[in-house]
């Protein structure tokens, strides 16, 4: 079996808080449990939503609960020429196109069509832009403004896939997402893309990320297929609520999580275990903590792909 390598991904827009530290420790725990190595990428892409020296701050936080990364941390920032390259391989294989819609035409044509609105998240889609023939595209004399990889139609956008804990998952890549944007209107590289470039030249084998970035999993499956990526095993942790029952976030305005004692630390850690279902693990260090917890960690038997 081909070594396991794990990631953490954060953005930078803030300190680690207790939500994110479950994610860190999750991937580091997963990394370690099967003898793998553990990667950090500085996921930057968004720069205007980035808050300069949290890259630092958080690589602090991971160093202080003794999460140290076994290579070089990846910057996205720093990776534009290589998600160029992969954007023209795509547009090359007639995958992605060109799009001049704004965001109040895509509303419009929605209302036009009659399409409904999803719970969460983009508008799906409706198509405008999507080119009808081979070497032609659908601006209609329009300027081009973002770029959007065509889902696959039919049957085949009936996308299943298995993660390590949510077990068997299904969404419908045309009508539950739609062409999805891969470098933005503002020039920006869309995470979708950075994310699957990133973890195939990073080597990514096990993806084990928050919850809430689970219906991300069929896009990017998609995109590694494009590509012609490897497609990593995925483990989705449970999310951090805080007592409104909201996903603990830095928009939410999660507390900074503080590493600035041994015994801070070792409570932080018991905390993240506790939300990964871990038993109570004596300690007393943070050291030995996470040495027990690499052994009690519940998901290695179940890395089955
Ligand atoms: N950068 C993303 C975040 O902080 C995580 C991306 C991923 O793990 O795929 O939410």
């Amino acid at each position: 079996m081909a070594p396991c390598i794990g990631r953490f991904a954060p953005s930078p827009t803030g300190p680690l808080h207790a939500g994110s530290l479950v994610a860190a420790l999750a991937s580091w725990l997963d990394a370690r449990a099967q003898g793998g190595q553990w990667l950090v990428r500085i996921e930057d892409v968004d720069l205007p939503r980035c808050q300069p020296g949290a890259d630092q701050t958080i690589l602090a936080q991971l160093a202080d609960c003794g999460l140290h990364p076994d290579g070089e941390v990846l910057y996205q920032s720093r990776r534009g020429t290589t998600y160029q390259r992969a954007l023209d391989q795509l547009v090359a294989a007639g995958h992605a196109y060109p799009c001049a819609c704004t965001r109040a035409e895509i509303a419009a044509e929605h209302a036009r069509l009659g399409l409904i609105k999803p719970r969460h998240g983009e508008l799906v889609y409706p198509g405008t832009c999507r080119p009808t023939a081979p070497g032609q595209d659908g601006l209609h004399g329009r300027p081009a403004r973002a770029w959007r990889v065509a889902v696959p139609q039919g049957p085949q956008a009936n996308w299943h896939w298995h993660d390590r804990r949510l077990g068997e998952q299904q969404q419908a890549l045309d009508t539950e997402v739609g062409d999805f944007v891969v470098r933005r209107a503002d020039g920006l590289w869309a995470y979708q893309l950075a994310v699957v470039v990133d973890d195939a030249d990073q080597g990514i084998t096990d993806i084990v990320r928050g919850e809430d970035l689970a219906d991300n999993t069929p896009r990017q499956q998609w995109l590694q297929q494009l590509l012609g990526a490897p497609t990593p095993r995925y483990l989705h942790t449970p999310l951090v609520l805080d007592a409104r029952g909201e996903k603990l976030s830095k928009q939410h305005g999660a507390p900074a999580l503080d590493t600035g004692s041994a015994a801070h630390v070792l409570q932080a850690l018991r905390d993240a275990g506790a939300a990964l279902g871990l038993p109570a693990l004596p300690g007393p260090t943070a050291k030995d903590w996470l040495a027990q917890a690499v052994n009690a960690w519940p998901w290695r038997s179940l890395n089955t792909g």
